[in-house]
């Protein structure tokens, strides 16, 4: 029989940790450091072990926890101890699939840490069957038992009773005699034998038997090398504990083998499902701009760069770009404060994308400026749209019936053009605009 692996054997010994009193940005530099997943918190006070993992970090970046946080402040759940010589059958009796890593400790010292998923892998059905006794599955399988005494006629009536394909005769003690089987019974009815006389007639006898401490591999072997059906367990003192069949001991084996394996699956989707949302959210986040809400420069230069590189493609599929640019806006801060120009900022959003087309892409460059890409858009075109937007904004009533005017600055991208060029002569004529009077749209000079 192959041993079981202990924990430690399949465990990973490449820990790293960081104490419990330091702050997250040192458990991060640390983790990036040695290139690892996951750390152990030690606290030293409460003799604890915590471990942090990939996926909590991404969930702290999302609700913006701040990297200088005490480690002892994030209420990171301790982890499971398993002593580094419990075997991987006892373990799992330990944990279930709610842990998701655990630590292993020599005398209480950390010696490695090991997830669940190794712990599952790392067992299969032979070696379920190696493992287990079936002393732990034989309460499920009783046996029929009687005197053999009793007539053959009562003894069929027990099998008909408790829909039992054979019954086991027994002694006072419990100690097994005999069997008697449906396959005795045709035997009895085709001799015509008397239903009257004793089951002792008619038994078999002796009755060859397992002891409950043997392994469910072992007591399967036995029954297929003796061709036996089924076969009758007893305990020490060789008293019935049930009776068994190979096909439901391969059934139960399979069956516990198959619930692991579940557990396992739906943990593992759980855990994809979460990294899957933080990851998206945390993209979301990337792309745009904190206070507006609509896509942040970063975002809004990789959107130009794929406008540009498709026009390469297709000079079919041009575009414009507007630059934005409120007027007086320091002002404005300096004189009803800064939550009231973040105010102005939020609504101005809010009137730019509420006017432009889907296809349109409308960023916050930075401060109190504003750009637009607009796809298949001519200059002319752009001029109009520039037009159209200047006179909402004049016309919008905003916090406190406060007026607010902007300057804009067009640009058509061209066959020579690039990035830069084309942000020069948008900016240059968003200059113009502010020098020639202000609320006001101006056209790039080619
Ligand atoms: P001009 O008409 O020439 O554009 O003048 P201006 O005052 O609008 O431009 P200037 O560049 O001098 O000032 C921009 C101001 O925008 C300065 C800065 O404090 C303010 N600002 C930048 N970002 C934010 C923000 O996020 N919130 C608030 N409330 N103000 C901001
Ligand atoms: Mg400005
Ligand atoms: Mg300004």
């Amino acid at each position: 029989m192959k041993t079981i692996p202990s924990v430690y054997e399949i465990a990973v010994t490449d820990v790293i940790t960081v104490d419990m009193d330091k702050t997250l940005n040192e458990a991060i530099e640390r983790m990036a450091l040695s290139n690892l997943r996951t750390i152990v918190i030690i606290n030293q006070e409460e003799n604890t072990f915590h471990i942090l993992t990939t996926v909590m970090l991404l969930n702290f970046k999302i609700f913006n926890i701040d990297k200088s946080t005490p480690l002892k402040d994030l209420s990171i759940p301790q982890a499971k101890e398993l002593d580094k010589n419990l075997n991987l059958l006892t373990v799992l009796n330990y944990i279930d699939f709610s842990d998701e890593y655990m630590v292993i400790t020599d005398k209480n010292k950390l010696v490695g840490i090991v997830s669940y998923t190794d712990i599952v892998n790392n067992i299969d059905p032979q070696f379920l069957m190696e493992k287990q006794t079936i002393f732990s599955l034989i309460h499920q399988y009783k046996a029929v038992t009687t005197k053999k005494e009793n007539s053959t006629f009562k003894v069929i009536n027990l099998m008909k009773d408790y829909n039992s394909d054979s019954v086991v005769i027994v002694d006072e003690k419990q100690n097994p005699i005999g069997i008697f089987t449906t396959k005795d019974f045709i035997h009895i009815i085709h001799n015509d034998y008397d239903l009257e006389k004793p089951v002792s007639n008619y038994m078999n006898s002796p009755v060859e038997t397992l002891s409950d401490d043997t392994t469910i591999a072992e007591a399967i072997n036995f029954i297929k090398m003796k061709h036996y059906k089924r076969v009758v367990v007893v305990n020490k003192k060789n008293q019935v504990m049930g009776i068994i069949t190979q096909k439901e001991l391969l059934r139960v084996v399979y069956s516990k083998w198959v619930e692991i394996i579940k557990e396992e699956g739906a943990k593992i989707s759980k855990t994809n499902e979460q990294l899957l949302k933080a990851t998206n959210e945390l993209k979301e986040k990337v792309s745009l701009d904190y206070l507006t809400k609509i896509y942040n420069r970063n975002k809004f230069e990789e959107l130009l760069d794929l406008y540009i590189s498709n026009y390469k493609k297709d000079q079919k599929i041009s575009f414009s770009l507007l630059m934005i640019d409120i007027d007086n806006f320091k002002l404005l801060n300096d004189t009803f404060g800064h939550l009231f120009g973040d105010n102005i900022l939020k609504e101005m959003s809010k009137i730019l994308t509420s006017s432009s087309r889907n296809s349109d892409v409308v960023a916050r460059w930075g401060g109190e400026e504003f750009v637009i890409i607009l796809p298949n858009t001519t200059l002319k075109q752009a001029v109009a749209v520039a037009e159209k937007l200047k006179t909402k904004i004049e016309k919008h009533q905003f916090e406190n019936e406060h007026k607010i005017t902007c300057s804009f600055g067009v640009a058509h991208f061209n066959k020579t053009d690039n990035k830069t060029e084309l942000f020069r002569r948008a900016d240059e004529a968003l200059y113009k605009a502010k020098k020639s009077g202000k609320n006001r749209v101006e056209v790039e000079q080619l």
